[in-house]
């Protein structure tokens, strides 16, 4: 063990488990790579790094877990959850690992369409789809799944003016309860998600829906994230099964040949270790819902944050070592640009922090207590309070772990902060690190453009109303 975590994680890489080791050995060369090369230095401070090898082998987990519960011959498509990580080579690098997308928005899909996601691989399953969209999908084929009546009426329209190649479903809210995190938790009574399946008529209207339209096929229910037990996740799973199947007794017939289970198996934030694996809950799924498997239904899965989140790491510069009230504050670029959810719900959302030194080599020395600050304008800009790490010095980088999905991809413009340089690494077969970039940093004519630089005049030449 090269460099010490929090309390907690001290053994965190013997313990790594799934790769857990390689994984921080290989963070470890690319964060010194990473500098030595340039992609950080005084003067680019901030980096978001992913680590391709970790991706590929999420990738393979996913696929493998499946594979080992479905009766032969069963349709998985796989569709990760764009908003988990919208960037373009990263869908593109899962496109090649047989992963689909299941996109959320206009924005969504086209990064999806830019990446060559083909649209029988592509599913769309926002709450708040515009005609438009409805009609783009079906024309191109992406599976939908209604969230409820009135979509459901728009899609009728569209299928009646036009026939279309798209799976469609429902999306139902097994309404099961949530976890840890409220605003992660979809199937509580009160969700905005889907059809409330315990609501008073709510289950006899849904089977009426697919009574009345034989090409309602698929249905789907995503049970929520982060902070959802895998107890939970199954019954929400479960939930889905005994309607496909009473729906199906009911019409007579195997109408519905698809089950989207969604995603949301979380993630383990406190140490190196995988935990859980695809293959504990497919287990699990496959224990307690074994008719899903035998072959009468493919699958559909949408998982996001377990595919990427130990897969990224952003490092940032120690602009300044300062001490406040007799605490060690270490002055950082990574702040609530990216790492918004941790900084602003930081008892929901911690994150480990890795010291490095000047030249990105992991830092010894004895842990010290001290704040891990963020560039922003502020006073709770902090990715980490009162952590133990060796103490972090001017020039040293400390690097945010686990961030892969939800985190320096979602870049949030406080301060008018640029987005930074994402690169994707793998180990180069020589002993050293080849790096592909992902995302350019943005630059300050990008900042000034998008936030109205073509339009500076149209204010201040507005007529002044008269004086009365
Ligand atoms: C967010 C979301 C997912 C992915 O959730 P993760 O926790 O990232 O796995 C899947 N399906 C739907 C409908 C979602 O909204």
């Amino acid at each position: 063990m090269r460099h010490r975590q929090d309390g907690d994680d001290v053994h965190d890489v013997h313990e790594g488990g799934a790769g857990g080791g390689e994984r921080s050995a290989r963070r470890d060369e690319a964060v010194r790579a990473a500098v030595e090369q340039g992609l950080l230095s005084r003067d680019v401070p901030l980096a978001g790094l992913l680590d391709v090898t970790g991706i590929r082998e999420s990738a393979a987990e996913l696929r493998a877990a499946f594979d080992a519960v479905v009766a032969p011959g069963t349709p998985v498509l796989h569709a990760f959850a764009v908003k988990a990580a919208p960037l373009v080579p990263v869908l593109r690098l899962l496109r090649d690992e047989g992963i689909g997308a299941e996109v959320a928005s206009p924005g969504e899909l086209a990064l999806a369409r830019a990446a060559g996601v083909a649209p029988e691989r592509t599913v769309l399953d926002s709450p708040a789809k515009t005609p438009a969209e409805l009609r783009e999908a079906l024309a191109l084929g992406i599976a939908v799944n209604a969230d409820n009546p009135q979509e459901l009426e728009r899609i009728d329209a569209l299928m009646r003016s036009a026939p279309s190649r798209s799976p469609l479903g429902i999306r139902v809210n097994p309404q099961v309860g949530g976890g840890s995190i409220e605003a992660l938790s979809t199937a509580t009574a009160t969700s905005k998600f889907g059809v409330a399946l315990r609501d008073e008529g709510a289950r006899e209207w849904v089977i009426r829906a697919y009574a009345e339209r034989p090409w309602l096929t698929r249905l789907h229910a995503h049970t929520g994230s982060q902070g959802i037990p895998l107890s939970r996740m199954t019954e929400g799973v479960a939930a889905a099964y005994a309607l496909a199947e009473e729906i199906n007794r009911r019409i007579g017939r195997p109408q519905v040949d698809t089950i989207d289970i969604g995603g949301g198996l979380p993630v383990n934030f406190a140490s190196e270790a995988t935990t859980p694996t695809y293959t504990q809950y497919a287990r699990m799924l496959k224990g307690a819902v074994p008719g899903l498997f035998d072959g009468r239904y493919g699958l559909v899965t949408e998982f996001g944050r377990s595919l990427l989140a130990k897969h990224g790491t952003v490092v940032a510069r120690v602009e300044y070592a300062k001490s406040a009230g007799g605490r060690p504050v270490a002055v950082t670029h990574a702040g609530v640009q990216v790492a918004t959810r941790t900084v602003y719900a930081p008892g929901s959302w911690p994150l480990r922090i890795a010291a490095y030194d000047a030249k990105g080599r992991p830092k010894e020395g004895p842990a010290v207590v001290q704040d891990v600050a963020g560039p922003a304008c502020f006073a709770g800009d902090l990715l980490a309070e009162g952590r133990e790490l060796p103490l972090l010095e001017q020039g040293d980088y400390a690097a945010a772990l686990d961030t892969g999905a939800y985190y320096f991809a979602h870049h949030y413009a406080y301060n008018s902060l640029a987005r930074p340089g994402i690169y994707g690494f793998v180990p180069d077969g020589a002993g050293g690190v080849a790096f592909a970039t992902v995302r350019t940093p943005q630059t300050l004519d990008e900042i000034v453009a998008e936030s109205g630089g073509a339009h500076a005049g149209t204010l201040a030449e507005l007529p002044a109303p008269a004086r009365e």
